[in-house]
């Protein structure tokens, strides 16, 4: 299921070979996906302006996630903005302003879309729209309307404390390409890496490698890893998005925190184990607590919308005991 995105490269180098790091994103095998080089450069001009040709989907989508990939001048401003045709009403929407992500969600869906780029920079100097990439899902109108209702405020009877998390710096992330987009966690859906597997984690250098995925394989282009967090199998929290903008890991992402625990949990592969357990509930209580967040019913595993079986049956058939866990830990306000 969804293997297709998981393929990794291999890159060979002069008398050894080396694996970037086991490539995973958990990302859905989207039934829409393509990278275009739109090929607009702008160069001693103060102004350009750039409009796709109209991309006809071939099927209704309710999910589009867009990232951009541009080289700016040092003073250059860019806005990027995409508009989307309505099936029902035959309507186009306006054209809405984004940095480097743009997360589509909609309980009508679209069946085409197009793009618009404006540059503007007083020094004339070059900026160019380099590729941007295009993945669409369908989750279907039920899941649609069900995630579009705020959840009911949930109150702890205690702040669980903050786990200790290797930040960004830590483990030497990448800057992200744009700016984030700010949402309010609602939702927390768990996923495991399926590659790499327990076996070929070797710490922050696996972070560095699922990010490196995430920002330039073609198929995903995003603004930066997908994830919020990141547990290794020693029990390692890793910071990769900050929890309060929006990631990219399960559609329609808004209000959703993405935690990927490392390895393939499956049948017959890995098996999650006491320190593992132990970080994720304490991050969930951690969340829980502080964002509100009701673990009986907005934690899910990301195969709740998604033909995926990620995290893999070993996890998911104990989220019910993580759940326990953080209402023991946490308890509930009435
Ligand atoms: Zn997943």
């Amino acid at each position: 299921m969804g293997k297709w995105s998981r393929f990794f490269f291999l890159i060979l180098s002069v008398g050894l070979f080396m694996a970037i790091s086991p490539l995973e994103a958990t990302e859905d095998s989207s039934s829409y996906q393509v990278a275009v080089n739109p090929d607009f450069l702008l160069e001693g001009q103060s102004y350009g302006q750039f409009e796709t040709p109209v991309y006809n989907l071939d099927q209704e989508l309710d999910n589009l996630l867009i990232s951009v990939d541009m080289i700016k001048a040092p003073n250059s401003l860019v806005r990027s903005y995409a508009r989307f045709l309505n099936q029902k009403t035959g309507r186009w929407t306006r054209y809405q302003a984004f940095d480097g992500e743009f997360h589509f969600a909609d309980i009508t869906p679209v069946s085409a879309y197009q793009l618009m780029f404006v540059v503007r920079d007083p020094d004339k100097g070059k900026t160019e729209i380099r590729r941007f990439t295009v993945q669409g899902t369908k989750l279907g109108e039920a899941i649609m309307e069900a995630l579009s209702q705020k959840p009911a405020q949930f109150n702890a009877a205690r702040v669980w404390p903050k786990p200790s998390i290797v930040s960004r710096e830590g483990w030497k992330a990448r800057p992200p390409k744009a700016e984030y987009t700010p949402h309010q966690p609602q939702r927390i859906v768990i996923h495991h890496s399926w590659s790499p597997t327990q076996a070929q984690y070797t710490g922050a250098a696996t972070i560095r490698g699922i990010q490196n995925y995430h920002m330039d394989d073609p198929s995903t282009g995003w603004m930066d890893i997908g994830y919020h967090f990141l547990i290794g199998p020693e029990g390692i929290i890793y910071q990769g998005r900050p929890e309060t903008v929006v990631g990219a890991h399960c559609p329609p992402n808004t209000n959703m925190v993405g935690i990927c625990i490392i390895g393939n949990y499956d049948p017959n592969a890995d098996n999650v184990n006491a320190k593992i357990e132990s970080s994720l509930t304490n991050l969930l209580s951690w969340l829980s607590s502080t964002y509100h967040i009701d673990p009986r019913v907005n934690y899910f595993g990301h195969r709740n919308f998604s033909t995926k079986t990620c995290p893999g049956d070993i996890v998911y058939n104990r989220l019910p005991l993580y759940e326990e866990q953080v209402i023991k830990n946490i308890g509930e306000l009435k």
